[in-house]
């Protein structure tokens, strides 16, 4: 029997470079919050060891990029869960119809303040999923990173842990 020891490192890019502000209302079965907003941040961990080359598990310089982009297309706008049963979301004339079917509340929002995901509900875990998964490129970019973790936070200490490997 043999004990591989593997030599791994963790990567912090941590929450002051990444924030977003944003509104949201999470929807239930047969309710949902009132529209609201908060000052997300956003973590980012990678876990891999060291390359070869620069002696890096990757470079701050590349990560940045990718999450900033995701940050980006979030940052002051309304964001909606396009995959939820109970919204209806209908397009009309640069506006959005969005319909809560089990309370048959609606609201009207200008297309170009809204940020439609593919998620079914606007919840730091199904943020962090979502970029969690925005960043899988990285494994096949980087073949010594093993695994990556997201945290989304709606404020400090209210958050949620995300973390896939390959
Ligand atoms: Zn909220």
């Amino acid at each position: 029997m043999y004990l591989v020891t593997i030599m791994s490192y963790c990567l912090v890019q941590g929450e002051l470079s990444f924030k977003f502000a944003a509104a949201h209302f999470v929807l239930g079965d047969t309710g949902c919050e009132r529209l609201h907003g908060h000052n997300y941040l956003v973590e980012v961990q990678i876990y891999g060891d060291q390359d070869e080359q620069k002696n890096l598990v990757i470079d701050f310089l590349e990560l940045k990029p990718f999450v900033r982009k995701f940050i980006e297309d979030l940052d002051h706008k309304i964001l909606l869960p396009n995959n939820n049963k109970h919204l209806q979301i209908t397009e009309n004339k640069g506006e959005l119809d969005i319909l809560f079917v089990p309370k048959n509340k609606r609201y009207v929002f200008p297309k170009v303040d809204v940020c439609l995901l593919p998620i079914k509900n606007t919840t730091v875990e199904e943020f962090a999923r979502l970029l969690s998964e925005k960043l899988r490129p990285l494994f096949d970019k980087y073949a010594n990173i093993d695994a990556i973790e997201v945290g989304v936070f709606e404020y400090r200490g209210q958050g949620c842990w995300k973390k896939i490997t390959r």
